[in-house]
């Protein structure tokens, strides 16, 4: 038996969906075990292209048991959503290969309401938030004002919980923002049209991990976003509001006395950030413009361009500690192919002086990368399977990447689809 955590090394959208879809070949469980239906994981494969939200991405394997952990943020709305669109294109999903943890909290729909409106109340200093209700879901969590998804299976009861959180909820929209759109009738609209819909899914996925453990099954646990999100260790307050870090996986996932073998981080060829907040190396005008385009980079559910720059050496060598990772995977290093000097991020200048640490959020917004170059390889590698049929340049920007970060690279993709992947 094995245990494997897939996380993002740096500000999310690394590709951990594609590899997560790779990967599961050799796992019988995949586990989602934090964020919630704010995540854009693109899959393609030989049954189509999908952008997942919180459906674990081993959902297209048909021996895979997929589990939404009790550290998700399980919007039931969007969930069903989800599950329909992805079952039109003939993917299987029932009760039988995709779990939803008892212990998982609802999202509901006045975390969305409230999510808006505090991004408007912020103005021009807003988080940048995805507006799926995320912050205020996680608040409340912590606040002890929401509903398990173990509550649904006792129907009456669940009701009158929900009943109370809403006047509760009303009275905060009301007071502090104004808004009197909540009402307990769109709450049972809401309720009859999708909370009932999740229901089969619902069990002890803790009870069903402990087992899947115990048989020596293997498990895989994929993250959403990246360490520079992560609400304690990452860019405060540009972060998620969940811990994005492996080291969080069992505990997210319901089996909190598990020990973690191995750590795949995903690191992407160069960087890119969603949304606001400090991004050192970010890059504009033209050379930005060039990048983001060959790279596709607009997110994967609102649309939005996503900020870009270089390989940021001093981000990834953080993210890579704070997750543990014990190998690398990096990938778009197709997308850097048309470049003849690539730039790279080797270090921040902070106050007059050079570093090469991550530094405290607020020192963040005012550091200034430095940047050098290596020789770009100038052709198409989208095709190449093998390591030494990489050309020597390609070859020496991973080696240069692989001595920075001081971990191994050992998966290099060089395209969206599941075999455009060189394998060390
Ligand atoms: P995630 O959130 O970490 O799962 O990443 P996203 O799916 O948001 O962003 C990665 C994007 O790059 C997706 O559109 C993928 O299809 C695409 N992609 C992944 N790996 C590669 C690659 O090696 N080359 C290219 N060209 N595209 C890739
Ligand atoms: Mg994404």
């Amino acid at each position: 038996m094995s245990n494997c955590v897939i996380v993002g090394v740096n500000w999310g959208d690394e590709g951990k969906g594609r590899m997560v879809d790779l990967l599961t070949e050799k796992y019988d469980v995949v586990v989602r075990y934090q964020g919630g239906g704010n995540a854009g994981h693109t899959v393609i494969n030989e049954k189509g292209k999908f952008a997942l939200h919180l459906l674990p991405s081993g959902i297209f394997r048909d021996n895979v048991v997929n589990i939404l952990g009790n550290g998700v943020a399980l919007d039931p709305e969007n969930l069903i959503k989800e599950i329909e669109n992805v079952k039109e294109k003939g993917i299987k999903i029932t009760p039988e290969n995709l779990k939803i943890s008892e212990r998982a909290s609802l999202l509901m729909p006045w975390h969305i309401k409230q999510d808006i409106l505090e991004e408007d109340r912020l103005k021009d200093k807003k988080y940048g938030s995805t507006k799926q209700g995320i912050a205020p879901f996680y608040s409340d969590k912590f606040q002890k004002k929401t509903v398990l998804a173990g509550e649904l299976l006792d129907d009456e009861k669940s009701i009158e919980h929900i009943k109370d959180l809403t006047k509760w909820k009303k009275l905060i929209l009301e007071n502090v923002y104004n808004d009197n759109s909540c009402s307990l009738g769109d709450i049972e609209t809401w309720y009859r049209t999708y909370v009932y819909k999740i229901k089969p899914f619902i069990c002890d996925t803790g009870e069903f991990l402990s087992k899947a453990v115990k048989d020596g099954k293997n498990i895989l646990f994929e993250a959403q976003l990246g360490t520079l999100r992560d609400i304690d260790f990452g860019i405060y307050p540009y972060t998620t509001s969940s811990n994005t870090l492996s080291a969080y996986a069992p505990i997210g996932a319901g089996v909190p006395f598990l020990r973690i073998d191995s750590v795949i981080g995903v690191v992407k060829a160069y960087s890119t950030c969603v949304g606001e907040g400090p991004f050192v190396c970010e890059m504009f005008g033209e050379e930005a413009e060039k990048l983001r385009t060959a790279g596709a980079e607009f997110g994967a559910k609102t649309g939005r361009p996503r900020r870009v720059g270089p390989i940021d050496i001093v981000a990834t060598k953080y993210g890579v500690k704070m997750q543990n990772a014990t190998e690398i995977a990096l990938t778009k290093l197709d997308v850097l192919s048309y470049m003849k000097k690539i730039p790279v991020c080797t270090g921040y200048i902070s106050e007059g002086k050079k570093t090469d640490r991550f530094l405290f959020p607020t020192k963040l917004e005012s550091a200034k990368p430095i940047i050098e170059y290596l020789d770009g390889w100038q052709c198409d590698i989208s095709k190449i399977k093998k390591w030494d049929k990489l050309p020597q340049k390609a070859r020496d920007y991973v080696e240069y990447i692989e001595k920075s970060i001081g971990t191994r690279i050992k998966y290099i993709s060089v395209g969206a689809e599941r075999d455009s992947i060189i394998i060390r």
